[in-house]
């Protein structure tokens, strides 16, 4: 494993925000992440857990070791008549799983396509996406603790899965290093349709059956065609997550503006926080290089040379106003990295 120094970290995040980390290493085995947490100890240095870099937000240089997981492999573990047990290294990218099931003649993951980044991150958040969440398939994963180096699986219900949640971003967060994570996919194919266009792309693209094949590609077209490509203009996909509130405080709202939609869940509605942000007014606008997308409100966008905190400052706006007009915190989805909340080891 080699340890660069003063390395930019602006090709290692989607936003494209050059900031300079002091210590950097890319790390392909439980080894070389030892080797690495060893090297900080000794340099009395914190570090930053790397995957794809598409949904954090740095704010400002990092004077820490940046460890950019890249455990490969994919690997079969078992199989039944419905099911097949899949592992996959940290650094694996999700849409090169994705396309490995389909391969194989698998599903259960055909609606995440072309969700940026690594297989380690996908369970931080239980990335979601056209109304599946990694949490339906998700069988176990081993991580390692930082403190002590020691290796552990964790199971469904250790993870706590929640919406964009799980328990490494709450109680656990900065604790393990995911290596590789295990799902369940499989062989009986259920399409799982109902969630915005697909049913229509499907139709448009001529096809006549919902295999996992064609729900991928149905599902790639709708993304390219509504989200900005981080290789062209610099973001982090949605930037605050869609917030839930009470079903009466929706009503109450729903009164003062007739147009809100709202979906239903139990006791709560959940509220587009896209609409929440069109209708504050900042869809499309442009401060200096930095702004909110044009088609595509809940992406906040680098024109070019953005910096970390001129993003960061345009979110705050956001949800002041949309605090102020509507009631409703929006949470951020995306992490913002400082120097502050660096994992001291
Ligand atoms: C255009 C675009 C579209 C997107 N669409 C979606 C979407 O539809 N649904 C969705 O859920 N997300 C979406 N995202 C967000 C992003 O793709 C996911 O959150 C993804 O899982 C992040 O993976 P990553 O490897 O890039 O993580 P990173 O950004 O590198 O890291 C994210 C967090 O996880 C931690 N981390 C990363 N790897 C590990 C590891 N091995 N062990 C421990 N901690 C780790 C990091 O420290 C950080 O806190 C989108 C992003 C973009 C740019």
């Amino acid at each position: 494993m080699k340890i660069q120094e003063n390395i930019s970290l602006k090709a290692y995040n989607t936003f494209g925000i050059d900031v300079m980390a002091s210590f950097f290493a890319e790390v392909e085995s439980k080894e070389d992440i030892l080797e690495a947490l060893n090297f900080a100890k000794s340099k009395m240095k914190p570090i930053l857990i790397l995957g794809g870099g598409s949904n954090v937000l740095f704010t400002e240089n990092l004077d820490a070791l940046v460890l950019k997981v890249n455990i490969l492999g994919i690997k079969e573990i078992k199989t039944n008549d419905k099911t097949v047990l899949i592992e996959a290294g940290s650094g694996v990218i999700w849409h090169e799983l994705v396309l490995y099931s389909l391969d194989k003649g698998l599903s259960g993951i055909e609606n995440l396509s072309l969700i940026p980044g690594t297989v380690g991150a996908a369970p931080m958040q239980n990335i979601g996406a056209y109304g599946v969440e990694i949490k339906a398939v998700f069988h176990s994963l081993e991580a390692i603790e930082i403190s002590t180096g020691l290796i552990k699986t964790f199971l469904p219900s250790e993870v706590r899965f929640g919406y964009r949640e799980s328990v490494f971003k709450t109680s656990l967060k900065g604790k393990y290093i995911i290596c590789k994570v295990s799902f369940n996919l499989s062989k009986i194919h259920t399409p799982n349709i109902s969630y915005g266009d697909i049913q229509t792309v499907l139709d448009q693209m001529g096809h006549t059956t919902a295999t996992a094949q064609n729900i991928s590609k149905a599902i790639i077209s709708i993304r390219q065609s509504k989200l900005p490509d981080p290789k062209e203009i610099g973001n982090a996909g949605s930037f605050f997550k869609n917030p839930v509130i009470p079903a009466s405080d929706f009503d109450n709202l729903k009164l003062k503006f007739p147009a809100l939609p709202g979906y239903p869940n139990a006791s709560q509605v959940k509220v587009p926080a896209a609409w929440l942000i069109e209708n504050t007014g900042w869809k499309g606008k442009q401060i200096g290089e930095v702004g909110v997308h044009k088609k595509q409100p809940l992406v906040l966008v680098n024109y070019g040379n953005g910096k970390g905190e001129e993003i960061l400052d345009l979110s705050h706006q956001i949800q002041m106003d949309v605090l102020s007009k509507f009631g409703i915190s929006l949470e951020r989805e995306v992490n913002v990295v400082n120097f502050e909340n660096l994992i001291n080891v």
